[in-house]
């Protein structure tokens, strides 16, 4: 079976995990003016940027403002733009619901 066949039919064995929901691609990026700071601290600050990405994205999720309940997120690390500048930052994949404080 060719190579993009076999991906296309991973994808599609994977599609029935998914929640019947929305899902919003969300960036943060690191601000110039810390990513000096990267320098010879990669693995901290990269973990710093995790972090902070996540309490901010389960943060909003929560409030009942938005959806009242956690998503389910999954982020990737890029550390260069297209440029191929440094230029850190964490692309997330957010469902548009999730788990609610009840359970469902
Ligand atoms: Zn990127």
């Amino acid at each position: 079976m060719p190579a993009r066949l076999v991906i296309q039919a991973g994808i599609e064995d994977r599609m029935g995990e998914l929640l019947p929901t929305t899902y919003f691609h969300i960036v943060f990026t690191l601000p110039q003016e810390l990513r000096s700071l990267c320098m010879g601290n990669r693995k901290r600050m990269f973990g710093l940027l995790f972090k902070s990405a996540q309490h901010t994205l389960l943060t909003l999720a929560k409030d009942d403002r938005y959806i009242g309940a956690v998503p389910g997120i999954v982020s990737i690390l890029h550390t260069n733009g297209q440029d191929l500048n440094f230029h850190p930052h964490v692309h997330n994949i957010v469902s548009g619901g999730g788990i609610s404080k009840d359970g469902k």
